[in-house]
């Protein structure tokens, strides 16, 4: 029988795929990791399954329990649907510049949505942060998992993502490329293959111009359109001894990236999917690697999230990615 128990235990084991078309010159094989094909819709599944079972283990979270937590994404998807199979509430606050169709996703799975204005900064009390936090600390039984400080965050790459690379790919791979938010996916990931290759695997960080991971200082941080990588300041959940490399990508290459990985690989994916092939291309062209080398690059989650941004034309032009909605355009063959 494979017939699973509920829909929880088809989180991981995703498939691990070559690019075809858009690193033609390159040498070496690029394999894409498409985690959007968890039931969630991307790897942020496997953090709520692990953030929930140690919180179960160690007491934090008891029956009838909440989980509170600041997300707008994936984070609040992955928490959501596996709170919802143990019997958990869940609560998320976010700013109100977030989507409806992203508010519409997570009360369909049954969660609250606490909305809270965008422009209040991190220390105003009506901030996103702030008012999880105060939620967390008067209801009864309401557990934080906070993404960006729980070690179980990476734990679970290094304990599912890293395997099921190493294996998928015969033992050959010599690269692992990701993008960093929390740093949790390349941290965990990242040390497994380096474990498990005798610190062989070569681990590159892709990183939005603006972030703070490739920032040469904090003057150079600044805002930038790609969702869900990059950050102000360092997460504990990201290992920063676990990157050989970190590759700067702006916004326009990520964008493009994502919109030919739709149009010629049949891989509609987010931006922080297109950055980090982007960054996985360059790297490879740079160092000229060749046949005998293996890169595989993690795809966070899809482009249905961004139906309304990269892949719409108006708002592409509208925010001066106008030559990218140009160079992705197929002649008509019905005009
Ligand atoms: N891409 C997207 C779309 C994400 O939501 C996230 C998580 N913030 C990441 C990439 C980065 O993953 P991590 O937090 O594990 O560094």
């Amino acid at each position: 029988m494979t017939i699973h128990a509920s829909i929880v235990e088809t989180i991981g084991n995703t498939p691990l795929v070559r690019l075809n078309h858009v690193a033609e010159d390159v040498r070496a094989t690029i394999a894409v990791k498409i985690e959007y094909l968890n039931p969630g819709g991307s790897s942020k599944d496997r953090i709520a399954e692990r953030i929930i079972d140690a919180a179960e283990r160690s007491g934090q979270l008891k029956p009838g329990g909440v989980i509170v937590e600041p997300t707008s994404g994936n984070t609040g998807v992955g928490l959501a649907l596996v709170a919802q199979q143990r019997g958990y509430r869940t609560i998320f606050t976010l700013p109100d510049k977030v989507s409806e169709s992203k508010r519409a996703v997570l009360r369909a799975y049954g969660a609250e949505v606490v909305v809270t204005p965008t422009d209040a900064g991190p220390d105003d009390p009506r901030s996103y942060y702030q008012v999880a936090e105060r939620l967390a600390n008067t209801i009864p039984g309401a557990f934080r998992p906070n993404q960006y400080d729980n070690p179980n965050g990476p734990a679970s790459h290094y304990a599912t993502t890293g395997p099921e690379i190493w294996e998928a790919a015969d033992h050959k791979v010599t690269h692992f490329v990701a993008g960093i938010g929390t740093g949790g996916t390349i941290s965990g990931t990242g040390r497994y293959l380096k474990d498990v290759s005798d610190g062989a695997v070569k681990v590159i960080g892709a990183d939005p111009e603006g972030s703070i991971y490739s920032a040469p200082s904090m003057d150079a941080v600044h805002q930038y359109d790609i969702e869900g990588v990059g950050e102000d300041f360092y997460p504990k959940a990201f290992d920063r001894t676990i990157t050989d490399d970190i590759i700067k990508i702006d916004d326009h290459d990520a964008f493009l990236m994502t919109r030919r990985l739709a149009g010629e690989e049949g891989l509609l994916v987010g931006g922080s999917s297109g950055m980090a092939v982007a960054a996985a291309v360059r790297y490879a062209r740079e160092r000229d690697l060749d046949e005998n080398q293996l890169v595989v690059v993690l795809m966070p989650d899809s482009g249905r999230s961004y139906l309304e941004k990269i892949f719409n034309d108006d708002w592409m032009r509208d925010h001066g990615y106008g030559d990218i909605v140009e160079a992705t355009r197929r002649p008509s063959l019905a005009a």
